[in-house]
């Protein structure tokens, strides 16, 4: 079958393996029976925007134009740094979408991607987030009533706890041996009283298994800004990672508003 249009972030399932899905254009295409199987991406050399869908000859910020990038709030500060989000004072780029982004439940969580990090998110993207992540285990800590207070939990525990992932590694399979509950519990002692009042006490953690059997011990990163045609077996997915070939791999969700081709 072939498939064409603007791609965007592969959608997930959390399953005994996860499940995936890519949106091209209007259609989506369940993946996860075509692994071991042949795939051809082609890039058709536009790409337009996942906010206001003109033509941008370079995509900010996984998938903006240059003025959506600068204006729309889904690019807006608050993303990369929570703590500075300032929707609980009034004030955001766009107050209507704050009031579903910002000003809704988050979550401070412990993740296992290669290495322990910590981070946050929206309550409803639980365990969409994680999965993106290429995370194998995750554990919530505290849960808040919006993202500025979950921003300033997290940034507390930054000074004990990473809060990147090695995506290399991540993608190798590397994995620690992590006892989720113990770093949780540590994590919560670190914390100031009046951020423990939003701390959960349970030990739920929850594993994730991505549909990969074989890791690859090099990886080669592939973009549609470098090459046009990718063409082979599909052989994992991880993350928002595909497999092609086991070594070569891309990152679909860098490529939203891409316009693609995809022969399965
Ligand atoms: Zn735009």
């Amino acid at each position: 079958m072939i498939y064409k249009g603007n791609i965007e972030k592969m959608k997930t399932k959390l399953s005994a393996e996860v499940e995936y899905c890519i949106p091209v254009g209007e259609e989506y295409v369940s993946l996860n029976d075509f692994i071991g199987k042949p795939i051809k991406l082609s890039f058709q050399n536009q790409i337009n925007c996942v906010a206001c869908g003109k033509k941008t000859n370079k995509s900010f910020s996984q998938g903006f134009c240059y003025n959506c990038f600068m204006e729309a709030p889904e690019a807006s500060k608050c993303i990369l740094h929570p703590d500075k989000c300032q929707a609980h004072l009034g004030i955001s780029r766009d107050m209507e979408w704050s009031k579903n982004h910002c000003l809704t439940p988050h979550v401070v969580y412990l993740s296992v991607s290669s290495n322990l990090k910590v981070g946050i998110t929206r309550q409803s993207q639980i365990p969409t987030r994680w999965i993106d992540q290429g995370a194998t285990a995750a554990v919530i800590i505290a849960e808040t009533p919006n993202r500025h207070i979950a921003g300033i939990i997290e940034k507390y525990l930054m000074q004990f706890f990473s809060d990147k992932t090695s995506w290399q590694k991540m993608l190798k399979g590397v994995n620690n041996d992590i006892d989720l509950n113990k770093e949780k519990e540590a994590a919560i002692s670190y914390l100031p009283e009046e951020l423990k009042q939003y701390c959960k006490l349970d030990h739920e953690i929850t594993t994730i298994d991505f549909p990969i059997s074989e890791y690859p011990a090099k990886i080669l990163s592939q973009s549609f800004d470098k090459t046009n045609v990718l063409e082979g077996t599909l052989t994992g997915i991880k993350g928002q990672y595909l497999y092609i070939n086991n070594s070569q791999v891309i990152n679909v969700r860098k490529h939203r508003g891409y316009l693609v081709e995809i022969e399965l």
